[in-house]
């Protein structure tokens, strides 16, 4: 049943959400987290994922890659584990999912046939949290029998071109809410709806609306980077509804904070990862 609430994400609610390092822990304290990510063109958006996944707190993060992504991820990103697919431009299989704490599918993707089943394939076999973006959603909307079978409780990050191939268009905004908790009701899963004030849909039909975030992040790859955050809390056992919501509000104070320096023209989506650790500490 369709709850119809409506909340404002306050930096309370963030600060509130996060859960602090205990001095004792480590790395496998934090989670595994797995992109599957990048194809030949693309590895730029696999790389500011995977990178925000690290920078966002999680133990350990493989990254599974077509063979073109190789020396890029090794040497740009040395802190990633990778997992290499046999093919060259694409991936077409999925890695050993042993010891994963949650997966991230989408950034820098193609939707070639080969990588439509490595989508359907993790559907089937995955029991751990997923979080969807970039042609992972493309590929959903095209094969609207695979939307149905996403698991409970994933959450799928669309813009609203996005969100416009997975649920169909609308004339006006209030209509694409309507049709945003229509969506997640019929389909229990999360809706991270992007956009200048970004829109978390809970599968109960609950909007969160976000506060933070600025025009700046109107730029290549901001996305991706919002992926990896989220991948990173999940992998760190934040449920679902936290990830996202915390995820999303991490990455607008992270682009907030980088338009203090960059400004709003010159902020590029790297600038979102270096200011994450700032973004903590305001939270703190
Ligand atoms: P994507 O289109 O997948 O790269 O995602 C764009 C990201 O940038 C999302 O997280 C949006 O919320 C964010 N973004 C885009 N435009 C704006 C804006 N005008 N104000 C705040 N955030 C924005
Ligand atoms: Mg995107």
């Amino acid at each position: 049943q369709c709850e119809t609430s409506y909340h404002f994400i306050t930096s309370e609610d963030a600060s509130h959400l996060l859960k602090k390092r205990k001095k004792f822990s480590h790395k496998g304290h934090y989670g595994h987290a797995l992109l599957l990510a990048g194809s030949f063109g693309k590895m730029g958006a696999a790389l500011l994922s995977a990178k925000a996944t690290l920078r966002t707190g999680v133990g350990l993060l493989t990254c599974h890659l077509p063979l073109c992504g190789y020396s890029i991820m090794q040497t740009a990103l040395p802190e990633a584990m990778c997992s290499i697919d046999h093919h060259e431009h694409y991936i077409t299989e999925v890695p050993s999912l042993a010891k994963i704490n949650a997966i991230g599918i989408g950034p820098g993707l193609n939707q070639h046939v080969s990588t439509i089943h490595v989508l359907e394939k993790l559907i089937q076999e995955a029991k751990q949290p997923l979080v969807f973006d970039a042609d992972a959603l493309n590929i959903l909307a095209e094969h609207k029998y695979l939307l149905k079978q996403v698991p409970e409780n994933s959450i799928l990050t669309p813009h609203p071109k996005e969100f416009e191939r997975l649920a169909g268009e609308t004339i006006n905004d209030y209509d694409r809410l309507k049709l945003l908790q229509e969506f997640v009701i019929e389909c229990n899963v999360i809706v991270v709806l992007k956009g200048a004030h970004t829109a978390i849909a809970l599968p109960n039909g609950s909007i969160y609306f976000n506060s933070t975030g600025n025009p700046g992040m109107a730029t290549a790859g901001s996305g991706d980077v919002l992926t990896g955050i989220i991948l990173s809390l999940l992998a760190q056992n934040y449920t679902p509804d936290h990830a996202a919501i915390l995820g999303v509000y991490l990455h607008g104070l992270a682009g907030d904070l980088a338009r203090e320096t960059e400004g709003e023209e010159a902020l590029i989506a790297s600038d979102i990862v270096e200011y994450l650790g700032e973004a903590f500490a305001v939270l703190r």
